[in-house]
């Protein structure tokens, strides 16, 4: 059964709640350069990768410590818990003023076989790493911990270790916010996510309704406390310290007919199993600005707010039957191309292309495509439909 209390919540709140109800310019900076497109890049790196726990590769986890150094983060290390299961990787933006008070942003990145796990979680672990990417040059009050858990299919061993750890060590956790599956909108039609919280956590999901009033307006809101499902994922480590947590998730009837229906199938890929940036992009906005108001990002003394421009490019035509043309308006740079098909297999991959450069697809049959498109260190990614 689902608790809906948004609407109440926000009116409620408006009257009680301590933060200021202005935008800060520095938040809405940061929270408007998370984007569906780097997410579903990331997505995209994440889907064929071995991530299933019986194999322990190691290659998604340096990955993922590779991403997180890119971002500079202060610390970056694997937290290894288990003989022959992979870790859990952790990055720490320590907090100027207070280093020990620690919030968490976390999502599980192993995946069941035969899933190349796109939405479930490559999803909600991009947007753990797009976290860094924001924050990257950029002070905070309080320490950012970003966490990618292993081990969750079988059982939520990388989190409950991880729980486990921090209690023994006395680390202060303040909050916590988990994603798991941030990707699939059912006929592309659902704009909204389902924040599942106990008791012990109002507070924090009054500080999400600020957050996401403020920073992500478009962005639906159900809330569910009371549902068997909610207990299913990182989070449920800290409820059961206490500890206040919130758990992400695409609005899916999980008992009815609009639940991903990829789920832990192979087709769990993007285009199928993933497939709306624009869900993936608001959900993630949505945890980054509420962890944002709780570790007060500040600018170092002497610093220019940053200014950030996005590469933009357009591919056209768009539909078309034979090419189409790669044009960025401020790139003069070589592109590196990806093209997937709807399954998530590479079907075409072209290196130092020039701005303008024309991509030949007339071999390709008729169909959806996502172009992954590579220039100066970002990525970003376009749907091509070949008639
Ligand atoms: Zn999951």
């Amino acid at each position: 059964m689902t608790v809906k209390r948004s609407l109440m919540t926000l009116c409620v709140l408006l009257l009680t709640n301590t933060f200021s109800f202005s935008q800060s310019p520095l938040i809405h900076q940061m929270v408007q350069q998370v984007s569906g497109d780097t997410l579903f890049a990331t997505i995209a790196d994440l889907q064929p990768m071995d991530r299933v726990n019986a194999s322990n590769s190691m290659v998604p986890a340096y990955y993922l410590k590779q991403r997180l150094q890119q971002y500079d983060v202060d610390t970056v290390f694997f937290h290894f818990f288990k003989d022959n299961t992979p870790p859990n990787v952790i990055g720490i933006r320590y907090g100027e003023l207070y280093p020990d008070d620690y919030y968490i942003l976390g999502g599980h990145y192993d995946a069941v076989l035969p899933g190349a796990g796109a939405d479930d979680n490559a999803s909600g672990t991009a947007g753990v790493l797009e976290m860094a990417r924001v924050t990257r040059g950029i002070k905070l009050q309080k320490s950012l911990m970003l966490i990618l858990f292993a081990a969750e299919e079988v059982g939520l061993w990388g989190s409950f270790a991880f729980v486990d750890s921090a209690i023994n060590h006395s680390v202060n956790i303040e909050g916590m916010i988990n994603m798991d599956m941030i990707a699939y909108s059912h006929n592309l039609t659902d704009s909204s996510v389902s924040v599942c919280y106990k008791y012990h956590c109002l507070d924090m999901l009054d500080t999400f309704m600020v957050a996401a009033g403020l920073y992500v307006p478009e962005l639906g809101i159900e809330t569910d406390s009371s549902s068997a499902v909610i207990w299913a994922s990182d989070h449920a480590p800290f409820w059961l310290q206490q500890i206040p947590a919130l758990f992400l998730i695409e609005n899916s009837d999980r008992w009815g007919g609009s639940f991903n229906p990829y789920y832990h199938t192979f087709a769990d890929t993007i285009g199928m199993g993933a497939n709306s940036p624009w869900l993936a992009e608001k959900i993630t906005r949505s945890a980054v600005a509420t962890l944002l108001l709780y570790v007060e990002p500040f600018l170092p003394i002497g610093i220019e707010l940053p200014t950030y421009q996005k590469p933009t490019v357009t591919l056209y035509p768009n539909p078309t039957h034979q090419q189409f043309t790669i044009r960025s308006p401020q790139l003069t740079q070589h592109i590196n191309l990806t093209l997937f098909d709807n399954t998530g297999r590479v079907v075409l991959s072209q290196m130092n292309l020039p701005n303008g450069h024309s991509v030949d697809i007339s071999s390709l049959p008729h169909g959806v495509y996502f172009v992954r498109i590579d220039i100066d260190g970002e990525a970003v990614t376009k749907k091509v439909v070949k008639m």
